[in-house]
């Protein structure tokens, strides 16, 4: 049997869309962790995922660059449309799109044992290239993408580890630029860090949107009003409601992202 839904933050056309989530549901076990989840992001926003400790945002976050199936347990079902193509169709090479979409982790995490500058050259190096000048272009390029170039232009030699924890991120950042991708995947990248680390990383943010775009998991909702275009609530597993980030705070139409949003719960 099929049900005929009208699907919330989801257009039927995925062309339009960068990214466009399907009836996605992923479990782990027997336990379901996402529930028919669908909305379509535009290209060059930023879309923030939101909702309360367990309600699915990391487990939405890895699904959508293939990162959740390495996850002894973990099975998805639906689709991820990249530029139209369903991510998990069989014939996509899951390395691709993870070259495609890069991911920033909560916790910065330097490759521990790796200077400034290889710790951007590495996934260069990794793909075979070779040529020490494209290599110097790209990093240099990169940690100015992520705005740490003037920082450590003198010391790109020191251990990446030896930097701030907010230089340390956005040396991941600048390491995931590296692969020049599309899209950036970020969860909970600032919370970490001291507030002006954060500041720093949700400006970088609004200047990569022009480039690519962001899918950001916060807990932070002043984060998500600041850097965000479209807004997604999620709430035990499922997309709640979906929409522009003014509406989804100032105007709701859940009477559950209303609570959450003005903080009754979380
Ligand atoms: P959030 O990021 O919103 O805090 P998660 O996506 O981490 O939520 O978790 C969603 C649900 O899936 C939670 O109930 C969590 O306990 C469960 N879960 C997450 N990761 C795993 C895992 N590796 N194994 C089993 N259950 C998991
Ligand atoms: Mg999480």
């Amino acid at each position: 049997m099929s049900i005929d839904y009208k699907l919330a933050g989801s257009d039927t056309d995925t062309r339009n869309y960068k990214v466009s989530v399907k009836n996605l549901r992923s479990w782990f076990g027997t336990k379901q962790a996402l529930k028919d989840i669908s909305f379509d992001v535009k290209e060059n926003t930023v879309t923030a995922l939101i909702g309360p400790s367990g309600c699915g945002k990391t487990t939405l976050i890895r699904c959508l660059n293939r990162m959740n199936e390495m996850t002894a347990g973990a099975s998805v079902q639906g689709s991820v449309f990249l530029d139209n193509i369903d991510i998990y169709d069989k014939s996509v090479d899951p390395v691709l799109i993870k070259r495609r979409m890069g991911m920033v982790f909560q916790k910065p995490n330097p490759f521990p044992t790796m200077s400034i500058y290889n710790n951007v050259a590495a996934g260069l190096k990794l793909n075979g290239i070779k040529d020490k000048n494209l290599i110097n272009e790209v990093v240099e390029e990169s940690l100015r993408g992520a705005a740490l170039w003037d920082e450590v232009k003198d010391e790109l030699a020191k251990p990446g580890i030896s930097l701030s924890g907010g230089q340390q991120q956005r040396l991941c950042i600048a390491r995931a630029l590296a692969m020049q991708p599309e899209i950036l995947l970020m969860d909970e990248p600032t919370s970490a860090l001291d507030p002006i680390a954060s500041a720093k990383i949700e400006e970088l943010m609004n200047d990569l949107k022009k480039d690519l775009t962001i899918i950001i998991v916060t807990h932070n909702m002043q984060q998500a009003a600041r850097v965000s275009d479209h807004t997604a609530f999620m709430y035990l597993g499922e997309l709640v409601e979906y929409g522009p980030t003014k509406q989804i705070f100032e105007n709701p139409e859940k009477e559950l992202t209303e609570r959450y949003i003005s903080g009754k719960f979380g």
